[in-house]
């Protein structure tokens, strides 16, 4: 049977989900669940967002410490891949400061793939190459969608839309207000082109950071917490650095890019290095000839980069560039406003909200809009990389619109700060968000109610039910900080080297 058969589009859904990146996906498969009909468009051929289609890394998973705190569908995603050889599972980073606690290596193709299958198994209907081109209003209520395709444009009819265009492309048509990146500076995080190198000798360069520890800002091994498919590496490291060497080929005028030093984290197959190294700043990505612009920036950074690797780094002379990104990754644009903002207090105080649909975990990451270097201390006008003091809670407020009606808010666009989203943008955080913003359009479109008259509590309790860890549960939280610290232990025991810093290494052992 094809594809041909398994779909007919109707001229009218429950919901629709705009974009199919990660909260995308998550928001159509919770809407499925809840009993509405769903209909999803992306822009590309292809599910995955910025995951797949500006090539990223790992997903940085789901966790805060050890303490699993996105589950539900997107576990279920994860173990989907894991099932067709397509992820490593969360694993654990020793030194979680750069990196976070975990990662979680995947194959960007099997993501696209599994993607899809779950959501046409959930009687979604998919529409690519499509992009939004107009809204149907009615007194401030969106009642449907123009699509511009090769062959004209579709109309579709919906009771709620689902934004998750990350830019809030569907919020900005219908008129609602945003903040641009960062209120005050005015200035969003750097995007960056993203590539990746095979046929490196890992190993070399492995034994590199360990014999010049000093030349690198951080650094860690990775360490599985669960058995995953013997066809994927089995030792996983990242590290930021190679700075005299970084040093030496920018003053040779053989190197130049965004930065002052290089990060390196493995490619999920064996032999593959992944990079998250360039920085294209100062473009705004909602601008067409701007966002034009970056990537031709972005490329000449690969190639710089990569010819950089090559020539100066030890493990990558018969390396080469095996993918780069169709679009440089854009961190961050508009953020639009929602009957709540989440700031940087509410989510570094870990701060609690009776209307919790999802929950934060990672640390405020933010990229210096402007400069080559990493993290400053304290300032956000420059990057910073600020550590939590719990879990926060993703308030319902926040993914509600100020003011348009029939219109839920997810994935990077909610309504939050520059520095917040620098928290709640990774994808485990943008897959919570993407399930409760599902589960939101879902009951209120079945239920003929407008989203922001929703019951709170008939939400979390759905999210509950599908498996979202909406509250903290002490008992599991013990459980998977046991396992974390044994794994790690037995791990270890099995290793000669490290590069980790051997406090840490002893902190786990005692
Ligand atoms: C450079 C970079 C590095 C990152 N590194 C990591 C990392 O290591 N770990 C991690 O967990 N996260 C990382 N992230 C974050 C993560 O990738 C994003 O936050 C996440 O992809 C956001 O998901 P989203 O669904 O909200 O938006 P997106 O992924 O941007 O998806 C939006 C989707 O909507 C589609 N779309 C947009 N506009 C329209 C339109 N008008 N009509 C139709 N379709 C449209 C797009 O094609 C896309 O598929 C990184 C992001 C970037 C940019």
């Amino acid at each position: 049977m094809g594809a041909k058969d398994e779909m007919k589009y109707k001229p009218g859904y429950d919901v629709i989900v705009a974009g199919g990146g990660p909260a995308g996906i998550m928001a159509a498969l919770a809407a499925a669940r809840t009993g509405a009909s769903v209909l999803l468009f992306e822009r590309n051929g292809f599910l995955g967002g910025a995951a797949t289609n500006s090539v990223l890394g790992p997903i940085s998973p789901f966790m805060f410490g050890d303490e699993q705190v996105i589950n539900g569908i997107p576990q279920e995603f994860v173990d989907e891949l894991m099932k067709v050889h397509g992820s490593t599972g969360h694993m654990k980073a020793l030194d979680p400061y750069g990196s976070g606690a975990y990662l979680g290596f995947y194959d960007r193709e099997k993501y696209k793939y599994v993607a899809e299958e779950m959501l046409l198994k959930a009687g979604v209907d998919i529409f690519f190459h499509t992009l939004l081109r107009d809204l149907k209003m009615e007194d401030g209520s969106v009642k449907g969608v123009v699509l511009h395709t090769k062959s004209g444009a579709y109309s579709f009819g919906c009771k709620v839309l689902v934004d998750a265009t990350g830019d809030g492309d569907a919020a900005v048509m219908a008129g609602e207000e945003y903040v641009y990146g960062n209120a005050d500076t005015g200035k969003a995080q750097p995007g960056s082109a993203m590539f990746e190198m095979v046929d490196v000798d890992t190993d070399k360069v492995y034994d590199y950071i360990f014999e010049n520890p000093d030349d690198f800002e951080w650094k860690s091994d990775i360490v599985p917490v669960r058995p995953y498919s013997g066809r994927l590496k089995q030792h996983y490291f990242v590290a930021q650095g190679f700075k005299s060497l970084v040093k030496k080929a920018v003053a040779a005028g053989d190197l130049n890019f965004g930065r002052d030093s290089v990060i390196v984290l493995n490619g999920i197959h064996p032999g593959s290095i992944h990079f998250n190294a360039t920085r294209v700043s100062g473009y705004n990505s909602t601008d067409a000839v701007e966002k034009s612009y970056s990537e031709i920036d972005g490329r000449r950074q690969i190639e710089s980069v990569s010819e950089f690797m090559i020539k100066y780094v030890p493990g990558f002379e018969k390396s080469y560039v095996s993918v780069t990104s169709n679009e440089v990754g854009v961190r961050e644009t508009r953020h639009i406003k929602g009957l709540y903002t989440l700031t940087q207090e509410d989510a570094g105080e870990g701060r609690k909200f009776d209307d919790v649909v999802s929950r934060g975990y990672f640390p405020m990451d933010v990229h210096n809009p402007d400069g080559v270097t990493g993290y400053t201390e304290g300032g956000h006008n420059g990057g910073c990389w600020f550590d939590l003091k719990d879990t926060y809670d993703i308030p319902f407020r926040c993914l509600i619109p100020a003011r348009i009606k029939g219109l839920v808010l997810s994935g990077r666009c909610i309504s939050g700060t520059s520095v917040a989203h620098g928290s709640y943008r990774t994808q485990g955080g943008i897959m919570g968000i993407g399930q409760a913003s599902g589960v939101i359009a879902g009951l209120a479109a079945v239920s003929g109610t407008e989203p922001r008259d929703l019951d709170v509590k008939k939400v979390q309790e759905t999210l509950i039910g599908y498996g979202a860890s909406v509250f903290r549960d002490e008992e599991k939280k013990a459980r998977e900080e046991a396992h974390a610290r044994e794994s790690v232990r037995e791990y270890m025991k099995g290793r000669t080297k490290y590069i980790t810093k051997k406090e840490i290494i002893d902190g786990f052992m005692k």
